[in-house]
């Protein structure tokens, strides 16, 4: 009998944030295929679990496919984790999963964290109907045309962005998108954790006054009748609506 390859998501920064299943498959499998097999091995240490760990990642996924794909064959389990979240959301998961699949074999998800989900819905935009395209070219000349496709598009706007250029792209956006809602969801799940809300251009002075560094979901309101202009009927007074996680968190 073939084996199968559990995609196990994995917290983005709350250790509590890891399900009962995914410790279960994590413990019960033959092998952990980890994006970078140090961290992930001290995830695999704070909860007790021991296993052999393959790596891959985004330069050696070729490769490390058709050897999973041999494993899965021979008849081992095979769970794939990436260092935060979900596997192939903006992460390696994407060609193993393809290529699994093409091959006839079974292939589950163990749901759990993802940043994208975790700042949608906490971003008190509209959730029914959204478009998520991950990182961002940082080419200008790409970039421009890909932002300018982005928010011509129906639905809630979300992509990861890097600390680097997290301020970049809200200039980008008080340009392009100047009355539209913007939500800055900034270290999900983690002691510093909190929501950014408003025009661009106040959440952009806003998040000058923080250090640079963090994790970023940006969100853009969609464009058209659903999106009435920043602050229409919200009685909001101007300048950004900042809210912080509960305490407590890790
Ligand atoms: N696979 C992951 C997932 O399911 O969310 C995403 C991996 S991607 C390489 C990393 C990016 O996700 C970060 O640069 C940031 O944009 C976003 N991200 C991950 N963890 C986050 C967090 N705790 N808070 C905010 N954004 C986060």
């Amino acid at each position: 009998m073939p084996g199968t390859l559990y995609l196990v998501a994995t917290p983005i920064g709350n250790r509590e944030d890891i399900t009962l299943r995914a410790l279960r498959v994590l413990r019960e499998c033959t092998v952990v295929a980890a994006e970078d097999t140090r961290r992930t091995g001290q995830l695999l240490q704070h909860f007790g679990i021991r296993k052999p760990m393959v790596s891959y990642f985004r330069f050696n996924e070729a490769r490390r496919s058709a050897e999973i794909l041999g494993r899965l064959r021979a008849g081992e389990t095979v769970a794939l984790v990436t260092d935060a979240g979900t596997p192939g959301i903006s992460d390696p998961g994407e060609r193993v999963v393809s290529e699994a699949i093409a091959a006839g074999l079974r292939v589950e998800a163990v749901p759990g964290p993802c940043a994208l989900v975790a700042a949608l819905t906490a971003s008190g935009l509209p959730t029914g109907s959204f478009h998520f395209s991950g990182f961002l070219p940082f080419k200008s000349g790409q970039r421009s045309r890909r932002l300018d496709a982005l928010l011509s598009m129906p639905g809630t706007l979300c992509v990861y962005e890097s600390p680097h250029r997290v301020g970049r792209l809200l200039e980008e956006l008080a340009t392009r998108a100047p009355g539209r809602r913007v939500v800055v969801a900034r270290e999900l799940t983690k002691r510093f954790e909190e929501f950014l809300r408003g025009p661009a251009r106040d959440v952009s002075a806003e998040l000058q006054r923080r250090p640079r560094k963090g994790e970023f979901v940006v969100m853009v309101e969609p464009a058209g009748e659903d999106a009435p202009e920043a602050g229409a009927g919200r009685g909001d007074a101007g300048g950004p609506d900042v809210s912080e996680g509960p305490p407590g968190q890790a």
